[in-house]
């Protein structure tokens, strides 16, 4: 609290007023959680960028929403090694007039870019500030932060959320479908930098007075036992993380758990994609003794907190189901027109009704938020995941609908990631489809046509194309293979068949081509794809 009163007090001085925007690019360390408590404190909506996430998707960002401040740090640590942070804040900042003042934490010392006037050192102005801070009072809708996320087109949304409702949603989720009581230790191994982080690091365990780990390192560093090291080593009653992880774990071996005491763990969580049963029995018997309840907790950047999940000794949870509404949040599944559907039945997963923690707009673009959630159905939230009620009742999700890929439970779209392939010089077009992947659920394979004064003999390409994509975007985003083929499938209206392109991703027979407006295309795309060198890269 005196650490948040000192931040407040100093982007007051910065000359940070109620409303004003500030972007917070960091990695998971205090700084991080005390930087967002100080914005909300005095009124001034924080954006949060993933440490992860390159100079163009940071400058992005932050024209969207045109931040006043940055807040950095010089650098983090990624299993052991340092990862500086400074560079692409200075690239971005270059781009974005709006930025007055770069705020920089020390975290790994090395040398950085000073620009002075513009830079400062958070120890010298944080650390030299007040920790006496009286919080101003806002309305419930005043907005508290902008979280970016993927949406079919290239351009990021920004989510805008509010103040009083998400507050009131995400502590109270947090109470009850983890059960927290008190003395326990709560651990979200997600990152600030994702909704999860905003709502079940920061806000839901913080307003529930939780006491909760943070760990900025990574599963496997210095060795593959080190969560699990940390959770015997802090008594951690609920723990919160997501498939990919768990899979991950699993593939380790069963032995490196079993290794640690873990029997203080009462709740286990999953977010972030479906969780497959395999995974779900293994999390319950290897991690949680055979007894902790698995709270698979479905719900969006858009929702703000958990929507459907098992209250743990409420609901027998079903490896591979969310189960069921949380009460108040009005979950139907519907067809194509609306209605809903029976149980035993596929369909589109929709909110009926408002809820607290509920976006309220698109930052800047309030067309764009009416037209991609409320227009399929008047009244109805459609929130983009298909869905399945079984003969209970109890929902199962079963993906995206759209052009959304889901990879390690980070939300890339299609066309984002085909837009960072053409910017290559050598790229004519592309197209980008989300193969399913045993270990991130699914993984990005793009195929590519380059510009006929490319060198298509280049045996670098693939390489370089992968790493263009990791330069524009950030690493989660670069694809796992690259083809280069000489045509794309296309329908006579011009739009590309992924159906098609799916199917080879996922290296199956192709299925009906006979919309195509050049059937033939199809053989040639397949023998290219037969035909290209091993394109996975280590
Ligand atoms: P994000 O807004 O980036 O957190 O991504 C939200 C999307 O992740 C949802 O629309 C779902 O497709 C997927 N998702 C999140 N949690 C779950 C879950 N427990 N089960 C199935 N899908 C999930």
């Amino acid at each position: 609290q005196q650490e948040v009163g000192r931040a407040a007090n100093a982007q007051t001085t910065l000359g940070v007023v109620a409303g004003d925007r500030i972007a917070i690019y960091l990695p998971m360390i205090p700084e991080a959680v005390v930087a967002m408590l100080a914005c909300a404190r005095i009124g001034a909506p924080h954006t949060v960028v993933f440490g992860g996430f390159s100079a163009d998707a940071l400058a992005a960002r932050i024209a969207d929403c045109d931040a006043k401040v940055v807040v950095t740090a010089d650098g983090g640590f990624r299993r052991g090694r340092l990862s500086a942070l400074k560079p692409a804040v200075d690239a971005a900042a270059a781009r974005c007039p709006g930025v007055e003042h770069v705020l920089i934490v020390r975290r790994t010392d090395e040398p950085i870019e000073w620009h002075e006037g513009r830079d400062l050192w958070w120890h010298d102005v944080v650390g030299t500030a007040s920790p006496v801070h009286a919080p101003e009072a806002f309305d419930s809708e005043h907005p508290l932060f902008i979280m970016y996320t993927s949406g079919t087109t290239g351009t990021p949304k920004g989510i805008l959320h509010t103040t009083g409702g998400y507050l009131v949603q995400v502590a109270s989720s947090f109470r009850t479908v983890f059960d927290h009581r008190p003395g326990d230790v709560y651990w979200c191994t997600a990152d600030v930098g994702w909704i999860t982080g905003h709502s079940y690091i920061v806000y839901g365990p913080l307003a529930a007075g939780a006491t909760q780990v943070l760990y900025e390192g990574t599963p496997d560093a210095p060795y593959r036992g080190r969560w699990w090291e940390i959770i015997a080593q802090y008594g951690v009653t609920q723990f919160y993380t997501a498939p990919t992880a768990i899979r991950t774990a699993m593939k380790w071996g069963d032995d490196i758990p079993a290794a640690y005491d873990l029997t203080s763990i009462r709740v286990l969580g999953s977010v972030g994609e479906p969780i497959n049963p395999e995974a779900h029995r293994w999390y319950r018997d290897t991690i949680g003794g055979g007894t902790a309840p698995i709270v698979d907790t479905w719900w969006q950047t858009e929702t703000g907190a958990q929507m459907i999940a098992p209250l743990p000794g409420m609901l027998d949870a079903k490896p591979g189901a969310a189960t069921a509404a949380l009460p108040g949040i009005a979950i139907d599944v519907v067809d194509d027109s609306g209605a809903s559907v029976p149980n035993g039945q596929d369909g589109y997963l929709v909110v009926r009704e408002p809820w607290p923690a509920m976006l309220r707009t698109i930052w800047g673009d309030d067309a764009r938020y009416i037209e991609t959630y409320w227009s399929r159905w008047p009244g109805v939230y459609f929130a983009g995941d298909g869905a399945r009620r079984d003969d209970d009742g109890h929902i199962w999700l079963l993906g995206r609908v759209d052009d959304v890929m889901n990879v390690s439970g980070h939300r890339l779209s299609t066309a984002e990631v085909e837009s960072a392939l053409v910017s290559h010089a050598a790229v004519a077009e592309a197209a980008v489809v989300a193969a399913s992947d045993p270990t991130s659920g699914q993984a990005i394979v793009a195929f590519v046509i380059l510009r006929e004064d490319a060198d298509a003999d280049n045996p670098g390409i693939v390489a370089e194309l992968r790493a263009h994509v990791g330069r524009e975007i950030g690493a989660i985003a670069k694809p796992r293979e690259v083809f280069v083929v000489p045509e794309l499938p296309k329908t006579r209206s011009g739009k590309i068949m992924r159906r098609l392109l799916r199917d080879l991703a996922e290296r199956r027979e192709t299925g009906d081509a006979t919309t195509l407006a050049d059937t033939a295309v199809m053989a040639v795309i397949t023998a290219a794809v037969a035909g290209a060198p091993d394109a996975k890269e280590a």
